[in-house]
Parts: C-alpha cells; sequence; structure tokens
C-alpha cells in the first residue's frame, strides 16, 4: 500500500465519523415508512393508527394485535437492517435487565426469573411508544 491510498482510507475513515449523526437523519428520512406506526386498512386502504381496533374510515375490524404486533416486530427487523435500533425490549420486574419482547425467562443468569407475560395488546403498546421515542428524538 502506497502512501497515497492509505491517507485516503484515512480520510474517508474521518469523514465517517463525522457524518454518522446526518446520515442517520438521513436513513430516518428515507426510510421514514419502516418507522410508520400505521396500518393500512384491507378493505379501503386508508391508513389508521396501529393500535385502532377499527378502520376510521369505513369501520371494518382491522387485524388483531397479534397480526399487528407481528408487523411491528417485522418493521423493527427491516429498521435494524438500516441501522436504527428500536428499542423492542421489556424490562424484568425483578433484575431490570432488558429482554427481548417474546422473553420468557430473564436473560440474567444470576435471576433467571420468569418475566411477567405481557399481552399481544400491551407488547403492542410498548412497541408503538418505541417507535414514537424514536422518531421524536431524532426529530
Ligand atoms: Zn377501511
Ligand atoms: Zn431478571
Amino acid at each position: 500500500m502506497n502512501f497515497t491510498s492509505s491517507s485516503s482510507m484515512l480520510s474517508s475513515l474521518n469523514f465517517g465519523k463525522k457524518t454518522e449523526r446526518v446520515s442517520l437523519d438521513f436513513v430516518l428520512l428515507s426510510t421514514s415508512k419502516v418507522l410508520s406506526t400505521k396500518i393500512i386498512c384491507k378493505v379501503c386502504r386508508s391508513s389508521n393508527p396501529i393500535i385502532s381496533e377499527l378502520c376510521e374510515e369505513c369501520a371494518n375490524s382491522l387485524p388483531s394485535a397479534a397480526e399487528k404486533l407481528e408487523i411491528l416486530l417485522k418493521r423493527v427487523k427491516v429498521a435494524k437492517k438500516k441501522n436504527i435500533e428500536i428499542d423492542a425490549t421489556t424490562e424484568c420486574d425483578i433484575c431490570g435487565v432488558e429482554n427481548p419482547m417474546d422473553a420468557v425467562i430473564c436473560a440474567d443468569e444470576d435471576c433467571a426469573e420468569e418475566m411477567t407475560r405481557l399481552s399481544d395488546e400491551d407488547k403492542l403498546v410498548k412497541l408503538v411508544e418505541a417507535f414514537k421515542r424514536l422518531l421524536f428524538t431524532n426529530a
């Protein structure tokens, strides 16, 4: 490796550090749909808050909490691939360690207590809050 190529490599590294914050904002802007907490009604195609049970437009029922939870968890995965970390975790009631939302036993091996089972509705509300927190802190 000659001097020219190593110095250009170095400057590109510095460049990456400096623009980290900017590029995250850019990513957020370009992927705002993945951070959406809306759901499209299958009947009339209008956009509804994901925690709604009925479509605001046509009053048809929206998917179940379990299905909507699955949709949001998929968005979390897609966002993660885009380097956007959505906090899809829940704290252990005993030791306070953060566990994946579907954990049955606390991940802390000294604790290993059974996690409080959240209903799909509770998980959905928690996830929506995590989405909104992320959007808010990056606004
Ligand atoms: Zn509808
Ligand atoms: Zn614990």
